[in-house]
């Protein structure tokens, strides 16, 4: 299991979330990633298979535009190989969602199966369970108009084990999170909020 980071508050979001990366960076990792939120609405990634500084130089040469809301991943490839396009985050509904996942969707082909009978314009870009639970959730959005309850929805149908971090463009101030017999720890601070699937992500 890798590292993930969520982060709610002040417009600093990429600075915490690499800071938090670098924190998770000893439970071992073959890429990184994160998305945010921008200030101008936008929904930005950058992720990159190899070292986090990979992503670090990366985001230095072409910086994001930094927002209030923010996750950041770390992968340990288990479905698809260690490569930029199976990195996480994942994007679902036409480029208004984020997501990453630290664990294993067991039901993800019979899930994928589904969706493209429903959803045959559905674009998958990675070989990774995870980037079904992006689409799954994108259209789940469509009927709720919610994050929360589109996520809810969503994981009530995977199998295995999962952290789960899920952000929206039309909701900034908003990280949702969920979890199955994988961690995920929440920290309240003062005008700002982290989520963790440990504490090393934002002890500081
Ligand atoms: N199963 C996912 C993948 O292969 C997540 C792996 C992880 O826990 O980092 O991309």
């Amino acid at each position: 299991m890798c590292g993930i980071v969520g982060y709610v508050g002040g417009n600093r979001s990429v600075g915490v979330l690499l800071g938090g990366l670098r924190r998770l960076e000893y439970r071992g990792y073959d890429s990184a990633g994160i998305a945010v939120i921008g200030e101008d609405g936008t929904l930005g990634t950058r992720k990159h298979a190899g070292k986090l500084q990979v992503l670090v130089d990366d985001v230095e040469a072409n910086p994001l535009q930094d927002g209030p809301t923010g996750i950041g991943h770390t992968r340990w490839a288990t479905h698809g190989g260690p490569t930029d396009a199976n990195a996480h985050p994942h994007l679902g509904d036409d480029g208004k969602l984020a997501l990453i996942h630290n664990g294993i969707i067991e039901n993800f082909a019979e899930l994928k199966a589904q969706l493209v009978a429903e959803h045959p314009e559905t674009v998958f870009t990675s070989e990774t369970d995870s980037e079904v639970a992006a689409h799954l959730v994108g259209y789940a959005y469509r009927d709720t108009q919610d994050v929360t309850e589109a996520l809810r929805r969503v994981v009530t149908q995977l199998h295995g084990a999962f952290t789960l971090l899920v952000l929206y463009r039309d909701q900034p101030g908003v990280v949702v999170g969920a979890r199955r017999n994988s961690p995920l720890v929440i920290g309240l601070g003062e005008g700002e909020n982290f989520l963790g699937s440990d504490v090393a992500a934002f002890v500081e």
